[in-house]
């Protein structure tokens, strides 16, 4: 049977396009090369505990259409992301904010703060422009904000001297003045109830979905079963690697399921020492203020990416956007396919932009 709509990928991206598509009649096939539908929002069932396989999601936005549109698939509840660093055995707040000053100065007005930070900035004397990263978030914040909580923390991050990346990859430290341990300024927040996997069956219902199918295994038959594709999968691979590879952070997740009711209090904890070689732990039942008898909790440590790793994060410097603009111009050339989603833009997209732009396409491809 021909199908309207090849779909490769079941992520967040591919799995709206089918569900809409398929509501304006059109006949959908998504392939998915892992054993489950879901991509990187993909939980899994333990103990009772939805755990986040593929790093921590938390969805939130202030797109109303975009809040609208997953509430009414499923309920959300209330999470609000407050995340603490752990710095060598010193808890503090974040985002930084007067919580977070308290933690580190005994600052307690806003006055007392803003004026620690001033000072802090100009003993920095950091003049003209930041040369590194170091020097970026030092003319930001000040000394102590940067050693406990920024500096060995990024390094770990991108397995580099701060002070041989690039200042871009901080362009602004968000001081909040307030006592606000929100992590997120969105409007909107929260976990689907259950977990992700709802969400991901509801978007998928009643469309033909086959697991464990990778599109370049039999890439002439597949492209042969539906008058067009929405790939969400690596726009390199996509064409063979042809003008080289685009690079990626990788990361690698160490799983622990502890006979304990709470290993930390927190979703997420975030060690900022070079001492500890995790970036953080997150305890996945605080995500929905589980109360089960046991605990799962998972480490996570920066990794090189490679062939036997998942590209996670784009590497968004000269080298990779020259990459990207070329593989972009043979995308936009082939007609029968669309590009969509974080792997085929290359760009990292929260959820919620990535709901949005899928919805755009719809409105795009379907005439509305
Ligand atoms: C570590 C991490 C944490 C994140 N945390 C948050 C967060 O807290 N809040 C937030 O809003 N956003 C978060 N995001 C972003 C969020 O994950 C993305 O917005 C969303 O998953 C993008 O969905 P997608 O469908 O484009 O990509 P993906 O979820 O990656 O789906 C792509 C799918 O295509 C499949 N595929 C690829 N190639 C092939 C092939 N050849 N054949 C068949 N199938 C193929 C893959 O297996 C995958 O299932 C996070 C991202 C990362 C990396």
């Amino acid at each position: 049977m021909r199908r309207d709509y090849l779909i490769v990928g079941s992520g967040l991206s591919g799995a709206i396009f089918a569900r809409e598509a398929t509501r304006r009649g059109k006949r959908c096939l998504v392939i998915e090369k892992r054993k489950q539908a879901g991509g990187n929002i993909r939980c899994e069932n333990r103990e009772g505990i939805n755990v986040h396989l593929y790093g921590a999601h938390i969805f939130h936005t202030s797109q109303r259409e975009v809040w609208d549109y997953v509430t009414r698939l499923v309920p959300f509840n209330h999470f609000v992301n407050s995340p603490l660093a752990n710095y060598r055995g010193r808890l503090f707040n974040l985002p930084f904010n007067m919580n977070t000053f308290y933690q580190l100065w005994g600052c307690v007005t806003p006055g007392e703060a803003r004026a620690k930070i001033a000072r802090q900035i100009e003993e920095a004397a950091i003049t003209g422009q930041p040369a590194n990263l170091e020097e970026q978030a030092l003319a930001l914040c000040g000394r102590d904000i940067y050693t406990c909580l920024i500096k060995e923390y990024t390094e770990k991050q991108w397995g580099r001297d701060a002070t041989a990346l690039p200042p871009e990859i901080i362009r602004r430290v968000p001081l909040r003045y307030t006592f606000d341990n929100n992590y997120f300024n969105d409007t909107c927040q929260g976990i689907p109830v259950g977990g992700y996997n709802p969400l991901v069956a509801k978007l998928l219902e009643g469309v033909e979905v086959w697991t464990g199918c990778n599109f370049f295994d039999d890439r002439p038959h597949l492209e042969g079963l539906a008058d067009k594709i929405l790939y969400t999968g690596r726009v390199d691979e996509f064409f063979d690697n042809r003008l080289g590879a685009l690079e990626y952070r990788s990361l690698h997740f160490e799983q622990q399921l502890l006979d304990q009711p709470d290993f930390q209090g927190n979703a997420v904890v975030n060690y900022t020492s070079r001492e500890v070689p995790y970036t953080r732990i997150i305890e996945h039942k605080h995500f929905e203020f589980g109360a089960q008898p046991r605990t799962v909790i998972t480490r996570e440590y920066p990794h090189e990416y490679s062939q036997d790793h998942e590209p996670y994060y784009p590497v968004n410097d000269a080298r990779n956007e020259a990459l990207l603009a070329r593989y972009r111009e043979l995308a936009s050339a082939s007609e029968q396919v669309i590009f969509r989603g974080r792997l085929a833009e290359y760009k990292y997209h929260d959820m919620d932009d990535t709901v949005a732009s899928i919805l755009q396409l719809v409105k795009q491809e379907f005439h509305e």
